[in-house]
């Protein structure tokens, strides 16, 4: 299967976030011989992912949406985008969810969501800063998509380490660490 990166919208969003997302993760993923590209679907959010006690959805009705909607694609890789307040199980909030392959040489479609809704300045009152926001979902993408390529959560100055705050995103960088890019080498060299 080829390896390809397929970003889907899930409701609105902004068309353009998506183009400049696709862009940067062209870049960040081409070292590894990954595509990115947009899906033309938008994929609409459904009022049975709405927890209305919460005012937010569901992340993993929304992800098993998706991958739902993968199997029928039979595509490498999809990363939703939602720009809606998501939560899963115990946590208040996530900025993100990802499945990880069933067997580590699957080529079966495996699947990630991110939310950008609390990524923006304006969610917590503050003026919006659109160089921030973007450097934010980058980082939240590339940490989803590195779930889906097996990769667990680094303590390393690493674009995997965990984020339970924004300021935790803004903290870490929007790279691999050198441990978790030879664990994708090698989990892509497995692949061929
Ligand atoms: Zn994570
Ligand atoms: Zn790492």
């Amino acid at each position: 299967m080829k390896k390809i990166i397929r970003l889907l919208k899930i409701g609105q969003v902004n068309h353009s976030i998506l183009h400049r997302l696709k862009k940067k993760l062209e870049l960040s993923f081409r070292e590894l011989s990954v595509s990115v590209d947009s899906l033309m679907d938008i994929i609409p959010l459904e009022n049975s992912e709405y927890n209305i006690k919460r005012s937010q959805y569901n992340a993993s009705k929304i992800l098993n949406k998706i991958n739902n909607y993968a199997q029928n694609e039979r595509t490498f890789r999809i990363l939703g985008i939602v720009d809606k307040d998501i939560f899963s199980n115990s946590l208040n909030f996530v900025f993100g969810l990802a499945m990880s392959p069933k067997k580590e040489l699957t080529t079966t479609p495996v699947v990630a969501l991110i939310s950008i809704t609390r990524l923006r300045e304006n969610f917590y009152r503050r003026v919006d800063n659109n160089k921030l926001f973007e450097s934010r979902i980058l980082k939240e993408a590339i940490h989803e998509l590195g779930h889906t390529f097996n990769l667990g959560h680094c303590n390393k100055f690493c674009v995997m380490q965990f984020s339970n705050s924004l300021a935790d995103t803004d903290e870490k960088p929007s790279k691999f660490c050198d441990s978790c890019l030879e664990k994708l080498r090698s989990f892509f060299k497995k692949l061929e």
